[in-house]
């Protein structure tokens, strides 16, 4: 379906990021990995991945932080695959703390890492999708784009802000074959949502499943996680004559219990 298409996923050696990449790899896209972990994990991860479907596996140990690596990266998958079709911009950190005690460094990490690199990138691949006149931007953003939690002031403002400019890029990009689109997925079990599990256990003394089960009824009425190969469908956004979907925020947030809700706000 994807044959011939190359894929860069940013933060995909783990959670959500993993699961997308495999499945642009299961339908046949070549892939280029990027994101932080053990060096030998992520050459098992390499050497799985591209034969279990025929297709190549690279990877790019750029720092989503850092402006020069996330364009590098781009160019270096340009270099590989002679071709950049479909960016999914994926990476993310979490940081909580009130707003009048959030270090203004954790601040800058979480803007650069959730918002300021998914620019640099797109940035960096929109000139050769055009010139194709077919591409795929994907942000995954969160349900927190259209809602807010106390103590993520910065990833808040990252996820709205990723939207907002999703909304840009896809009305910068109506006439042509390119196409951007944002996923806002809601509860996810991945290492960044245990960390916060862990974070909460230990703050208010709760066993493990209490700790779930509390964070889970903040916002996710259904109580139950939704798995990282489950949450994004980037086959809808990534078939060949491609949904467009224009300045909308695709939202796939359980808020309305075990089905999923999907909503779309007009620019
Ligand atoms: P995760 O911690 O499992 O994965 C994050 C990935 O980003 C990892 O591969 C990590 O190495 C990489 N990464 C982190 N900092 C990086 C950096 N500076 N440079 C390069 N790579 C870096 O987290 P996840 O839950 O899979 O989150 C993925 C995305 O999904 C994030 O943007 C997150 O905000 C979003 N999201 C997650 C949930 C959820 O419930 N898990 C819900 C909504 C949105």
């Amino acid at each position: 379906m994807l044959n011939g298409k190359s894929a860069t996923v940013t933060g995909s050696t783990s959670g959500i990021g993993l699961g997308v990449a495999r499945a642009f790899a299961a339908r046949g896209a070549n892939v280029v990995l990027n994101g932080f972990g053990d060096a030998a994990e992520i050459a098992k991860l390499r050497k799985s991945l591209g034969p279990e479907h025929g297709v190549s596996v690279a990877y790019g140990a750029a720092d989503m932080s850092k402006a020069d690596e996330v364009v590098g990266m781009v160019e270096q998958a340009t270099h590989d695959f002679d071709r950049v079709d479909i960016l999914v911009n994926n990476a993310g950190v979490q940081y909580t703390a009130p707003v009048h005690e959030f270090p203004a460094e954790r601040w800058n990490a979480v803007i650069a890492i959730n918002l300021s690199a998914a620019f640099y990138a797109i940035r960096a691949a929109l000139q050769q999708m055009l010139a194709r006149n077919w591409g795929r931007i994907i942000n995954i953003a969160s349900t927190h784009d259209l809602i807010a939690s106390v103590h993520k002031a910065a990833y808040v403002a990252a996820k709205h802000g990723i939207v907002g400019m999703t909304k840009v890029v896809a009305l910068e990009t109506a006439t042509t074959g390119v196409t951007c689109n944002a996923i806002c997925p809601g509860w996810v079990l991945t290492p960044l949502v245990q960390k916060q599990i862990d974070d909460l256990g230990e703050r208010e003394k709760l066993a493990p499943q209490a700790a779930k089960t509390k964070l889970l009824g903040e916002k996710q009425p259904s109580l139950e996680f939704a798995r990282p190969s489950r949450s994004p469908r980037q086959r809808r956004s990534c078939a060949p004559r491609g949904r467009r979907r224009s300045g909308a925020s695709r939202c796939r947030s359980t808020a309305a219990g075990r089905h999923n809700r999907q909503s779309e706000l007009a620019p």
